[in-house]
């Protein structure tokens, strides 16, 4: 309140009136009022602008006191400090005044110095109280703020150290839901009218206060029964506040017994309590026991050791695959992070991830996910297994990162892969957060050339609306959906998200797939891609590999030879494909992939296939010849063929890792024609054509 002040002089002795005026206009704005009849109405148009009043209460006591009074029980006029003066001498009156509210008393005649620093002084205090008072109440709902909420808490509890207390902390569920649906302003007026509930509940000595967002912080009295009661009504008439939908109100109560406990603490026990009945139906108090305790003191073990648990190297990186419905072929798999702790045992994500992504701890997590799965992927394509795409888990504290983008092309060129090889998962409730910069980020990484799903699909409430705006590949279907959770609709639900999906060109993943009728039942739908217990769980790598080469090889091959392998163009013949190599699994891909059109036979190493050789070179039509072996290499097998005439007119295709060297050394060797591994069936299946026509012709 910057600026001049103004001061309400009252007092019908002019002469007197008039002393002071003149002596305080030097420093104030002054009004005059001759009688208290006049004074109500120059306060009732003034309210706000007085600073002060100078009250004269001769030679009418009682219409003075009675002016004072009607000050105070208005809510703005009860701020304004008065000075009541008179002229006889009566400590009875004195009294009486302060009693009353009146801020000093001054005897006539007084000396106009004097009014001046005692009006100085009571304008300045009740400014600075006002201030004060301003600065404690939240500007929303004029409940305490968080800070004077907390020290007025711990004073209460000093001052009163043998009654029992409770923090009751209070939690709107669905309160975005109803902000998005209704307007912020709706939200605002839910919090006002709450406050207004809340505050009816509060008697002497119990506060009420906001932290952020739709979260009050109640401190009670304790009494279970009471409190019972009380939340119950509170629940039932903040439902009556007209709003077209359920408010989620739910409430945890931390009965305080350890009283030294800084009170941020204390709302602390009361969140993890909400946390428990969050989305239970029809629960809405639950009160701190010791199974939170407990669980409390796991979590802050947990968030001790992860450290270490990165640097030791205690997580690790499981596989679930995922299949593609029409043809029953593993199609990818997703890396899911497990913890072997070593005391703790082995842990599900469930256990640490949300408190990472609370505590941030996440991102590096993350990190090394993405560098161990992609390494894995490295090892794969090197020892020529088989591969699909993988998923990773994006957090969204992840894609917050700026660096993120650098960091995962960093891991992808680490490895030598390419985007394609990944494919990324980030959980729809990301995308509602915020959701511009997330959907930059996204469109930037489809860019490079990731894909990307959107993981639990429909367990957020936004993503309908925004699906059309959203630069994604993949939709995957919160587990709820097949599971039934969303009740005896589910499967209406799950057919129409389907069905939009398809319409805007989105494959399908379905997650959580247990049983063979829900397989059945998202054939019928249309559905892409499952993921679940019923095909496989999530298993660690080598098991994974395994699962892949058993699985996926055949199922390829299957896929080639139906397609009439691609329309080979030479007849089955009697003669031999003679296939060298040490690994069974490129034996069997090649053996599988041309068993129809050739006899097949096959040799581990160069020394067995050149004694097969001396006995039948009339028969074999093609080599394949792999180049690292045991016992004799490929190179030397191909010396051994090229010295005789007899095996030199036998084509060789050498299948190999590559590099320039080998293809070229190769070359001079006399092999016919060099196909680099990984296999791809389609172009080896071209060169053995056209080396088998040309050497036939
Ligand atoms: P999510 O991404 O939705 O992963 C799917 C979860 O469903 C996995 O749980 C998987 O084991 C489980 N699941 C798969 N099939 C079935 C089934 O048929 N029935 C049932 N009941 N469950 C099935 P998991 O591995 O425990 O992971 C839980 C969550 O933890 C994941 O949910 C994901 O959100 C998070 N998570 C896991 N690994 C990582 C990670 O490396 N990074 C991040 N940021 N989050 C991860
Ligand atoms: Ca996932
Ligand atoms: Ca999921």
């Amino acid at each position: 309140m910057a600026g001049i002040r103004t001061v309400l002089i009252i007092d019908s002795n002019k002469e007197d009136r008039t002393k002071v005026a003149v002596f305080l206009e030097e420093y104030y704005n002054v009004m005059e009022s001759a009688s208290i009849v006049e004074a109500y109405s120059i306060l009732d148009s003034n309210a706000g602008r007085v600073a002060a009043v100078i009250l004269d209460i001769t030679p009418d006591m009682q219409y003075g006191e009675e002016l004072l009074r009607f000050m105070k029980r208005n809510e703005y006029l009860s701020r304004i400090p008065v000075i009541m003066t008179a002229i006889t001498e009566s400590e009875e009156t004195e009294i009486s005044a302060l009693s009353t509210g009146a801020s000093d008393f001054l005897y006539k005649p007084y000396s106009p110095v004097i009014v001046k620093k005692r009006l100085d002084n009571i304008i300045n205090l009740s400014e600075n109280a006002s201030m004060a008072s301003d600065l404690q109440k939240d500007h929303l709902t004029g409940v305490y703020s968080e800070e004077v909420f907390c020290q007025k808490v711990a004073r209460i509890l000093e001052e009163n150290p043998s009654a029992e207390y409770a923090i009751i902390y209070s939690d709107i569920e669905n309160f975005g839901l109803i902000k998005d649906l209704f307007g912020e302003n709706a939200g605002n007026n839910i919090l006002v009218y709450m406050a207004r509930v809340f505050k009816h509940f509060i008697s002497k000595d119990e506060l009420c206060g906001r932290l952020e967002a739709d979260h009050f912080v109640l401190f009670l009295k304790y009494n279970k029964e009471m409190l019972n009661e009380n939340l119950e009504s509170v629940v039932k008439i903040i439902n009556d506040f007209p709003v077209s939908m359920n408010i989620m109100l739910r409430f945890g109560v931390y009965k305080i017994e350890d009283r030294a406990m800084p009170v941020p603490a204390m709302f602390g026990r009361a969140v993890l309590t909400v946390d428990t009945i969050k989305g239970k139906y029809g629960q809405y108090v639950a009160y701190y026991d010791k199974k939170i305790w407990e669980k409390q003191v796991h979590e802050q073990e947990i968030v001790g050791c992860m450290e270490d648990a990165l640097e030791e190297k205690q997580f690790m990186v499981y596989f679930q695959p995922k299949y593609d419905l029409g043809s029953e072929r593993v199609a990818g798999a997703e890396a899911l992070v497990r913890w072997q702790h070593p005391v703790k045992g082995f842990m599900n994500p469930a256990e640490f991830i949300p408190l990472f992504e609370k505590n941030g701890f996440i991102t590096e997590l993350d990190k090394y996910v993405w560098d161990t799965a992609c390494g894995y992927v490295e090892s794969w394509i090197k020892n020529g297994y088989p591969v699909v795409p993988i998923s990773v888990n994006v957090s969204r504290t992840d894609i917050y990162n700026p660096d993120f983008i650098e960091i995962i092309l960093g891991i992808i060129h680490k490895h030598n892969l390419e985007p394609e090889h990944i494919h990324l998962e980030i959980t729809e409730t990301a995308y509602t957060d915020n959701p511009e910069q997330i959907i930059e980020v996204v469109r930037q990484l489809k860019l490079i050339g990731f894909v990307i799903e959107m993981d639990d699909f429909g367990s957020g409430y936004s993503s309908l609306n925004m699906l059309n705006e959203l630069p994604i590949d993949i939709l995957k279907l919160d587990m709820g959906f097949v599971q039934g959770d969303m009740g005896t609709n589910s499967n209406n639900i799950l057919s129409f998200i389907i069905g939009l999906a398809k319409w805007m060109d989105y494959a399908v993943v379905a997650e959580g797939i247990e049983t063979e009728e829900q397989i059945q039942m998202l054939r019928n739908m249309d559905c892409n891609f499952v993921q679940g217990y019923y095909y496989a769980k999530p298993m660690p790598p080598e098991e994974f590999e395994a699962y892949m080469l058993r699985h996926n090889v055949l199922d390829k091959i299957d896929e080639i030879s139906s397609d009439g392998l691609y329309g080979l163009k030479f007849k089955k013949s009697q003669g031999v494909m003679l296939i060298v190599d040490d690994l069974a699994l490129n034996r069997k891909i090649l053996s599988t992939s041309f068993a129809s059109y050739f006899q097949i036979v096959e040799k581990e190493n160069g020394a067995e296939a050149l004694e097969y050789i001396k006995e039948n070179y009339n028969n074999i039509d093609v080599i394949m010849l792999d180049l690292v072996m045991p016992v004799m290499d490929g190179f030397t097998l191909m010396r051994h063929l090229g010295v005789d005439e007899r095996y030199k007119k036998i084509p060789v295709i050498v299948t190999s890792q590559g590099g320039e060297k080998s293809v070229e050394k190769s070359f001079a060797l006399g092999a016919t024609d060099f196909v680099e591994k990984p296999y791809n069936l389609r172009i080896i299946l071209h060169r053995v054509q056209n080396v088998v026509m040309a050497s036939r012709k």
